[in-house]
């Protein structure tokens, strides 16, 4: 009962038919694939697919392949190619051998569009895009076959050689599918395998000029590996009878073990797009500072704010597999870090809107080193050692000069509060500058009530925190909320008109001395004010807001 088969596999319909799979002993091994587009950044949806692809693979004693699907040198480019490997290692996933790229099989798939040719089964076609469009009909109206339909075998087979010598010009004509104009599903209306294309290749430079379309090139990239389950998104539900018919229709693929596509649905998240090409479009408008900027949802963007790879794994399994598309609800993602960072990450203080206190009781040059643990409910993470003295900061939140009322839990003039790991202190009287705003609020504390309460039994309850000031490092504070304003970006093709103005908000504050050199993207929570992590720009010392402590999005 404990192999690797039966332990922490939540079951989902994939993992069903795999189980069947094994069971008729169809396969023997699991074998899956990743395959991005080198196009754009990796994205959330894509997580999902990853920890579903690579995870059901380990889950399974098998493997994944990350293979890139690199047919369209249009829109392609090794940055992507190195940003994705990058994501994917990060993330915690290793991949079979070396990196797949689609573009390692040019070849076979040239000799397979021989095959099919040579079959009757595949045909060039002159027809304009304007006409190809004309002759497709509508859901409604059956097609039309094309002229060059009827080509013989060998006209097909010169002119193919002649597309791939480069003797046609772009658009001039493609090599197409003979399968049905009149099917019901559209993809089945002779669909494109080939395209003329004169542009450089990021792995094959001027080889080709020739590329093959995603429908072919799938298929066969997937058998080539001994792919046993494709598993990709809904949208290519009716892709499936292409990838089932070409690989029926080549000798070298046409038997049981084939592998097969299965449809799940694609992530969409609250506030959120999974578009590429939206995501694209933000970055080349400048709407957000890059690809990883720590507003997007991008694999790089949430790493930056300080989400980690387990609770982005987590994220998938809580999210699960199914057929029916939704709309996830971002607080599902949140509560993923919040509670991996409530157990892991350390706790420090942290004074992001601060006014200044004067202990007047305190002695003049004394600074005391004060014991704070970094978890309050775990010993083992240990602790450190925090200043004290006469002057500190507080957040300016935490202070009003009348308290409202006897529920108030913070500090105001003739009222007490317990510094967080330090002493008691009761405000007494305020200084304010010319605009009328407080410049420093004078104090006085009870010597007595270091790490205990006062011996007369005065209740305090409220308890704040608090950075002293000598030795405070000064920090930036960059304090995030949803990138839109609507909750459903995806229904908008202008996203630059829903972008929440107050997505990012830079704030001025202090921190312990202890995290000066504190580690890029490490996790802290900074007491009662939420989950950061130091930006990866050296510039200053940097912290971006992760999370807040508690779930507010209905407050
Ligand atoms: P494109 O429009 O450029 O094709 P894409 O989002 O499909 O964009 P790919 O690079 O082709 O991106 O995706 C790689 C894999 O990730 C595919 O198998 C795809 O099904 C999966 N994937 C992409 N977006 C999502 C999503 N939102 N949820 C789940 N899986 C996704
Ligand atoms: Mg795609």
């Amino acid at each position: 009962m404990n192999s690797k088969n039966t332990v922490d596999k939540p079951t989902n319909f994939i993992r069903n038919i795999i189980d069947e799979d094994l069971l008729n002993g169809k396969y023997n091994k699991v074998i899956t694939r990743f395959p991005p587009e080198p196009n754009g950044y990796l994205h959330i949806g894509h997580a999902k697919s990853i920890c579903l692809n690579f995870g059901t693979a380990l889950n399974y004693d098998g493997y994944c392949n990350l293979r890139f699907d690199d047919t369209n040198p249009l829109k392609e480019d090794i940055e992507y190619v190195n940003s994705i490997k990058n994501d994917v290692k990060w993330l915690g996933y290793n991949w079979n051998e070396e990196i797949k790229f689609s573009s390692n099989y040019f070849q076979k798939f040239y000799e397979c569009a021989l095959e099919l040719i040579k079959k009757e089964l595949a045909y060039v076609c002159f027809l304009s895009s304007d006409e190809t469009r004309e002759f497709r009909g509508t859901l409604k109206k059956p097609g039309k076959d094309s002229p060059y339909r009827n080509s013989t075998v060998q006209e097909n087979l010169n002119l193919f050689k002649k597309m791939k010598e480069g003797e046609f010009k772009e658009g001039k004509c493609v090599l197409r599918a003979k399968i049905d104009m009149k099917s019901s599903f559209m993809c089945m209306r002779d669909p494109t395998l080939y395209r003329i294309r004169f542009e450089t290749h990021h792995q094959t430079e001027d080889d080709w000029c020739i590329y093959p379309m995603y429908d072919f090139a799938h298929c066969i990239s997937d058998a080539v590996e001994g792919v046993s389950h494709s598993i990709c998104t809904l949208e290519f539900q009716d892709n499936r009878r292409i990838y089932d018919w070409i690989l029926k229709n080549l000798d070298e693929f046409n038997k049981p073990d084939r592998p097969y596509q299965y449809e799940f649905s694609r992530l969409n998240l609250e506030y959120a797009t999974t578009s590429k090409r939206k995501l694209k479009l933000l970055v080349d408008e400048k709407l957000v500072s890059g690809w990883d900027d720590p507003r997007m949802p991008t694999i790089s963007g949430l790493r930056r704010r300080g989400y980690t790879a387990t609770s982005i794994r987590d994220f998938s399994e809580r999210v699960g597999v199914s057929k029916v598309n939704s709309l996830t609800d971002i607080s599902i993602l949140e509560s993923s870090i919040r509670d991996d960072l409530n157990t892991n990450a350390p706790r420090t203080m942290a004074v992001i809107d601060a006014v200044k206190i004067v202990i007047e009781n305190y002695p003049e040059d004394k600074i005391e080193l004060l014991k704070a643990p970094n978890h309050p409910q775990n010993n083992e993470m240990g602790y450190r050692e925090i200043y004290f003295s006469k002057e500190i900061y507080i957040d300016k939140a935490d202070f009003q000069e009348i308290a409202p009322n006897n529920k108030f839990k913070r500090l105001a003039i003739n009222k007490e509060v317990r510094l967080r790991n330090a002493y008691i202190i009761k405000a007494t009287r305020i200084e304010k500058n010319k605009e009328g705003n407080i410049k420093t609020i004078f104090c006085k504390y009870d010597p007595e009530t270091l790490g205990r309460n006062p011996t007369d039994g005065r209740k305090v309850k409220g308890v704040i925190h608090f950075v002293e000031s000598s030795r405070a490092i000064q920090a930036e504070f960059n304090i995030y909320d949803r990138l839109f304003i609507d909750r459903n970006p995806s229904k908008f093709e202008d996203i630059s008109s829903i972008i929440n103005p107050d997505s990012l908000i830079i704030k001025y504050g202090y921190v312990e001395p202890n995290l000066k050199n504190a580690e890029v993207e490490k996790a802290y929570q900074f007491e009662r004010e939420g989950y950061f992590c130091r930006d990866r720009s050296d510039k200053s010392l940097i912290f971006n807001k992760t999370v807040g402590l508690r779930d507010t999005w209905n407050q």
